[in-house]
């Protein structure tokens, strides 16, 4: 097989430590660059006995030089409360480690594929979201740290293709739960389920009527490869999620039934700006990349709620205030 260097920025974290597993598992050369601001160590603990795979704490705000033929580039708090914790250093994380990493694979000629994100669609009045959807963002709001960098660095990334030939894909994720997402994230999935199996209530914000589209992690981290390893012609954009739409309460029923929990839905206030209604268009997925999510909410859930119990929430640190 075609042994290849692949640079996995936030390596450390929910999505990119399973996308760690599965490229030292195919036998490449993997480096992890992180600086564990909303991950840690445990997720990857496993990774360090072996020979292929190296981690390196790091910023990604500040150039780092490195050789590969890959870069897969995750770093950035990906989490409401996470992103907003320190938004100016959210905003840098995604341009000027757009910027880094793009430096990269110029130098290198190595391909490279940004982790972008729905949140690029706001507030949708599409629905679903097509890639060709440009968006209802508010550019000066409490999420416009995360969605107007993200925007930034999409426009980064076509520019550094179209102006220096960089070979470059672009997704934009939807939704994504499974193990090793942070207990104390305060993503609704993560929340549910950690309130439900410590038996307390589950916290709804607003009337929970607000939908998402859930796609579980390994399905997601086949999409990335697929569209890492897609033809050099389809660069993307290109939406990777579950188009099952589900409301914010029938998620917490659903984990409420999962779990056996007595925990009753309480309601809080819904944050500034949050989309009412999100759910992936796949068909150019689907079309270009033969890619379509294969397991379903129920199954999912299921195995997260049992990596949830399998852990002691008191070895995770909570980088910041949550519920
Ligand atoms: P995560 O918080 O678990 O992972 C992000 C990782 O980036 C963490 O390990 C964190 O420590 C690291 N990081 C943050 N700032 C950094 C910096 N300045 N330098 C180096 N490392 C830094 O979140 P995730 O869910 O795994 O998200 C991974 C990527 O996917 C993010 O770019 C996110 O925007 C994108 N994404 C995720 C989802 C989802 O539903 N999980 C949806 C859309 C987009
Ligand atoms: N949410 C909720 N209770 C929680 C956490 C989140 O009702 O404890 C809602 C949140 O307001 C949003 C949806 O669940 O409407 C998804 O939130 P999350 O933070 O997971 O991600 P988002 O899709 O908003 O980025």
């Amino acid at each position: 097989m075609n042994i290849k260097r692949i640079l996995v920025t936030g390596g450390a974290g929910f999505l990119g430590s399973h996308l760690c597993d599965r490229l030292v598992e195919a036998g490449h050369d993997v480096i992890c660059v992180d600086n564990l601001f909303t991950s840690q160590k445990s997720n990857i603990v496993h990774l360090l006995k072996r020979p292929n795979f190296e981690f390196i704490r790091h910023d990604v705000t500040h150039a780092f030089w490195l050789e590969v033929d890959e870069i897969y580039n995750l770093a950035c708090p990906a989490a409401p409360g996470h992103y907003q914790y320190n938004p100016i250093k959210t905003m840098k994380t995604s341009v000027l480690g757009a910027i880094n990493v793009l430096g990269i694979a110029k130098r290198c000629h190595a391909k490279v594929l940004q982790a972008s994100t729905s949140e690029v669609y706001g507030d949708p009045d599409v629905h679903p979201q097509p890639e060709s959807y440009r968006g209802n963002v508010n550019p000066i709001g409490p999420r416009a740290c995360y969605d107007e960098g993200k925007r930034a660095a999409e426009t980064l990334f076509f520019d550094y293709h179209r102006q220096n030939g960089v070979n470059m894909r672009l997704v934009r994720i939807f939704n994504t739960y499974g193990p090793r997402m942070h207990p104390f994230d305060g993503r609704v999935v993560s929340n549910f389920i950690r309130q439900a199996v410590n038996g307390n209530d589950l916290t709804l914000f607003g009337d929970g009527s607000q939908t998402r589209s859930f796609c579980y992690v390994d399905d997601l981290i086949d999409g990335f490869i697929a569209m890492m390893d897609g033809p050099d012609d389809f660069v993307g954009p290109v939406n990777l999620g579950n188009p099952h739409e589900f409301t914010v309460r029938q998620l917490a029923e659903l984990v409420l039934e999962l779990t056996g929990s007595n925990g009753k839905l309480v309601f809080k206030d819904l944050p500034e700006d949050d989309p009412r209604q999100r759910c992936p268009d796949i068909g150019l997925a689907k079309a270009r990349l033969n890619w379509q999510p294969s397991i379903e909410l129920r199954e999912g859930l299921m195995r997260t709620v049992s990596w949830f119990r399998s852990i002691d929430f008191a070895d995770y640190r909570a980088p910041t205030p949550n519920y």
